[in-house]
């Protein structure tokens, strides 16, 4: 007989805070599929879609993209094959409604664990206008970079509190090298989740 688990995962964090890459390390060791909305979307504006004319400006500006629209993309990312047995999301949920919309998704199960990256506004702000000089992302000039961070206060940090009281916060310091914070997720996340690494 085979036992299945499921490890359904979170990373969260303020824009900049380095989730993209994390969300690979954490997908590989627990053989899930990192599944990122912003990723999605910036998919979609590069291949031209509906979707990508809907959410191009709402992009660009730092504003979120409604939650209708979001929640439908992450369901329908929810029912595919891959993510049967457990997925890792990287910038969804980010709002209360987002949250609520999941718990539906996921029909009475939850979330075995919520990553919380913690960094200084002003340390992610020099790190994506150092990334903007690389990269040349839409959204990553001076003034949306700021923006992102007022959205995420405001939007998005009250969620942190909301999976503290659900005991399934995990907080991590993201000041230091890719591999060191990617050692301190590890760490943290294996004793709270048991033994689920990926073999
Ligand atoms: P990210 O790569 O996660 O920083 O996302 C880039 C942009 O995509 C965000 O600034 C939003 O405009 C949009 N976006 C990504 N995820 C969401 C979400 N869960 N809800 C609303 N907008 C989102």
């Amino acid at each position: 007989m085979t036992e299945t688990t499921t490890t359904r995962l979170l990373i969260i964090g303020p824009p900049g805070a380095g989730k993209g890459t994390q969300a690979g390390k954490i997908a590989e060791r627990y053989g899930v599929p990192a599944i990122s909305t912003g990723d999605i979307f910036r998919a979609n504006i590069k291949g031209g879609t509906e979707l990508g004319k809907q959410v191009q400006a709402i992009i660009e500006q730092g504003e979120l993209v409604p939650d209708s629209l979001t929640n439908d993309i992450v369901a329908d990312r929810l029912t595919q094959a891959d993510a049967a047995s457990g997925f890792l999301l990287d910038g969804y949920p980010r709002t209360v409604d987002q949250v609520h919309a999941l718990d539906g998704m996921l029909d009475g199960s939850s979330l075995d664990a919520v990553v919380l990256i913690e960094a200084d506004v002003d340390e992610v702000v020099a790190r994506l206008l150092k990334r903007a000089q690389v990269e040349g992302r839409a959204d990553d000039t001076e003034e949306v970079i700021r923006h992102r961070q007022d959205v995420y206060a405001a939007q998005t940090a009250p969620l942190v509190e909301l999976f503290s009281e659900r005991g399934i916060l995990l907080s991590v310091d993201g000041i230091g090298s890719v591999d060191a914070v990617a050692e301190r997720i590890a760490s943290g996340l294996d004793a709270q989740l048991g033994a689920r690494v990926a073999s």
